[in-house]
């Protein structure tokens, strides 16, 4: 038997059809039966592509090591030094972590992961090459982007501007930045630094932006002139951008309007306690936007899954989106908006496309996000890798 026949699904929530797989792509959608190929009763589920989790930190969870009573102050200087102090401690290994992460997330539906990495005086190469290795030894289960990640700051800790260049070097496939002005202190020099070694390497960039109000745009303006100026068009992602939802609008709608002029995306976690970029205006500018889970159950916080059929609900809460349409869109930036963001190629639900696929039980879409229930199949590249919300992989 060669191919798999997913039966009676619905596209998107759409009218029930069949999907015939072959070679882990979709070979054909229609009504048709095929014989000598396995049989994979849908149910009337819906079917949609897999899940793409534009920002995650797979070498710094605490999943699967107990519970953590969380110890960091108010700062962000209290987060990274607290981490910095933890890590050992706790014997957070990256490579064991990563993995768990990688199940956690294909449980979920989840089969395209960018994951910012630390690289830093301390650790040094030890999360890259530990999150390397995972994504080496899971390359079937998940697509994944690493990000070389400065947390602890690039200008202020001497050394980390060659540890990331090596860390490209060796296979990360992002440059990575923080903070020009909070953490650095010194904007021109974190963000001529992380130009030029996307430059150098040839790589795009995702900078976490956590700065608000005009000290958030003032960075984003330098960003956005480094883009203009580089080239670097469609290349760089700015995750968090709070000061996109400060009350200057004004300077907003401004920012948001030479975003999409350079085609810089956003990523966003949809978060509760601050302000954030709003998801309809970007929509309606044309900004590329994703979703992420950020840091979950680390010493940053004790919350988090890596279930982006959440993300999209906490993406409907933070905008306030309650008709159907706009339920959707907030499942839209959770796979075809991440996608996007990653240029995956042979993305969705067409012949031809990779079979990274879940089908999810709900009448749907929206009920789907309201609802969440446990994911029925998933599949990258037409092999099963969670079933009934379990994922089928193995990991300490
Ligand atoms: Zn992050």
């Amino acid at each position: 038997m060669s191919g798999l026949l997913l039966k009676n699904i619905r596209p998107f929530g759409g009218a029930a059809t069949n999907i015939l797989i072959r070679d882990g792509r979709i070979a054909s959608i229609g009504s048709g039966e095929p014989e000598n190929v396995k049989v994979e009763d849908g149910n009337g589920a819906i079917a949609i592509p897999g899940f793409v989790e534009a920002h995650a930190h797979l070498d710094k969870s605490l999943w699967g090591m107990g519970w953590h009573a969380h110890q960091a102050g108010p700062t962000l200087e209290d987060k990274i030094s607290t981490e910095r102090r933890l890590r050992r401690e706790l014997d957070i290994d990256p490579r064991r972590q990563s993995a768990r992460q990688v199940a956690l997330a294909a449980s979920h539906g989840t089969t395209a992961i960018r994951s910012h990495v630390d690289v830093d005086t301390d650790q040094k190469l030890w999360c890259f090459e530990g999150v390397a290795e995972t994504r080496q030894h899971f390359r079937d289960v998940v697509d994944m982007e690493i990000v070389a990640f400065p947390q602890s700051g690039m200008m202020i800790r001497p050394g980390t501007l060659e540890l990331m260049d090596a860390a490209l070097a060796a296979g990360a496939d992002v440059v990575g930045g923080l903070d020009p002005c909070g953490i650095d202190r010194d904007p021109k020099g974190q963000l001529d630094a992380v130009f030029g070694l996307a430059e150098k390497h040839g790589k795009p960039i995702d900078i976490h932006l956590h700065e608000p109000d005009a000290l958030g745009a003032f960075s984003l303006e330098l960003i956005i002139e480094r883009t203009r100026a580089l080239g670097m068009r469609g290349k760089v992602t700015v995750s968090h951008a709070f000061c996109l939802g400060m009350t200057d609008r004004l300077r907003v709608n401004a920012l948001v309007e030479q975003l999409a002029r350079e085609d810089i995306a956003i990523a966003t976690t949809a978060p509760a306690g601050w302000p954030a970029p709003a998801a309809d205006e970007l929509r309606r500018a044309g900004v590329r936007l994703c979703a992420g889970s950020d840091g979950i159950r680390d010493t940053w916080g004790p919350y988090g899954n890596l279930d982006m059929l959440e993300r999209a609900l906490f993406i409907g809460l933070r905008n306030n989106f309650r008709n159907d349409s706009d339920v959707e869109y907030a499942l839209h930036v959770c796979t075809q908006g991440g996608a996007d963001v990653l240029k995956l190629e042979s993305y969705g639900l067409h012949e031809g496309a990779h079979a990274d696929l879940v089908l999810i039980d709900a009448e749907t879409i929206p009920e789907a996000v309201a609802a969440r229930p446990k994911r029925k199949l998933v599949l990258k590249r037409g092999q099963p890798i969670a079933r009934d919300g379990q994922a089928l992989i193995t990991v300490e």
